[in-house]
């Protein structure tokens, strides 16, 4: 028998413990704060790291605090945040009391208990040419601002700034339907103060941007350049996800990271689609997918099917590039998107009886290694090929 004392201790007690942990419930059922698995593979040697180098808050022409930043990069699977408010665009300026390290210092803490690496950054935001340059790793973005952007990129890069040119198709830019290079690019080059473009900006992919990063040895970069709350202008819970820039680094710190823009790794993603070297890019499939029905029986003209698991939510349009000697395979398929596809394969007639490791070679379309060039990708399978007539 429980003394009623002993009844009363208990249920304040139990109150105690539920006022308690009321907040904790709270935050772990909050409906969107949790992080996506975007299933995306470290390649060998390097941590897959995911970046948006090119976001904007309140204290430039954005619409949100910078924490807000960090909440929604950590949500969609992001590793490395940089927030580049403009320098001399500032239509919050009556209603802020702007200064240019303060969107870092606020994200910091944040940044920190999240878990993600935030990289101080601005936006030079200078009429085309050059257009608006992104300096990131800064120590101290005050120093930068000058009204000429020659001394502008000068003072990020005695800083140490990786900088990259945004957006090279800024409205107004093109000409006859081009985006050009300008001497002011050139000048920028040939100082060592220009790093890397970007290749995709929000929406946009710039098939220059690509071929000028593998003529001039340039760094592609795949960012947002956010400034409404994200879930105004993308719908990432339901797959329709902001361009990012994959960073293939040797270390999971700021080093690592700075150290992986300079030597060119990195991939863009954009839509559904991946732009980068083939080094990274096949690797990159090879990671993801999994064929999960290695070994296969024929006999004669059979069919069998094939199944091959997607890890990642990249989904993978392949396009024949031959049929493997004793085999007839699909001439497209498509690795659906954190899933396992399945497609057929038939026995040719004549085919040698024998078990046999066959590969079946794919070209990745949704891969691109130069605007125009997918990489080949292999599929491989052990075929034991039966004598007969079935098909
Ligand atoms: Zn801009
Ligand atoms: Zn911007």
């Amino acid at each position: 028998m429980q003394s009623r004392k002993e009844l009363r201790a208990r249920s304040i007690f139990f109150l105690g413990a539920l006022i308690v942990s009321l907040p904790i419930l709270a935050e772990l059922t909050g409906r969107d704060r949790v992080r996506v698995d975007l299933g995306i593979p470290d390649l060998p040697g390097y941590a897959t790291l995911l970046g948006d180098f090119h976001t904007h808050t309140v204290f430039s022409d954005g619409l949100v605090w910078p924490t807000v930043r960090v909440d929604e990069a950590w949500r969609e699977g992001f590793d490395v945040l940089s927030i580049t408010d403009h320098l001399e665009y500032l239509p919050h300026k009556e209603d802020m009391n702007i200064r240019f390290n303060r969107p870092y210092a606020l994200a910091l803490p944040m940044a920190r208990e999240m878990r993600m690496e935030l990289i101080r950054g601005a936006e030079i935001t200078k009429k085309m040419p050059p257009g608006h340059l992104n300096a990131i790793f800064l120590r101290d973005v005050d120093p930068i601002f000058n009204e000429d952007y020659l001394q502008s990129a000068r003072a990020a890069a005695a800083q140490g700034a990786f900088i990259f040119w945004n957006h090279p198709d800024f409205p107004g830019n093109r000409r006859e339907g081009k985006i050009p290079w300008h001497e002011e690019h050139t000048t920028l080059l040939s100082e060592g103060l220009l790093h890397g473009i970007e290749v995709a900006n929000g929406r946009d992919y710039y098939p220059e941007a690509h071929q000028w990063c593998l003529d001039k040895g340039l760094t592609m970069l795949g960012n947002s350049d956010i400034h409404n709350a994200l879930d105004l202008d993308y719908a990432p819970m339901q797959g329709d996800r902001r361009p990012a820039t994959l960073v293939f680094a040797e270390d999971r710190n700021q080093q690592g990271i700075k150290d992986a823009l300079v030597a060119h790794r990195t991939a863009v993603w954009s839509g559904d689609n991946i732009y980068g070297a083939e080094q990274f890019l096949v690797p990159l499939f090879e990671g993801a997918t999994q064929v999960v029905t290695p070994d296969l029986a024929i006999r004669g003209r059979g069919r069998v099917s094939v199944q091959i698991a997607n890890s990642s939510v990249i989904p993978f349009t392949l396009q024949r590039v031959g049929n493997p000697a004793g085999l007839s395979v699909p001439e497209e398929i498509v690795l659906a998107a954190k899933g396992t596809s399945v497609f057929s394969v038939r026995g040719t007639e004549g085919a040698q009886p024998g078990n046999r490791d066959v590969i079946l070679r794919y070209r990745a379309t949704n891969l691109y290694l130069t605007p125009e060039d997918h990489p080949v990708v292999e599929i491989r399978l052990n075929v034991e090929f039966q004598p007969g007539q079935t098909r």
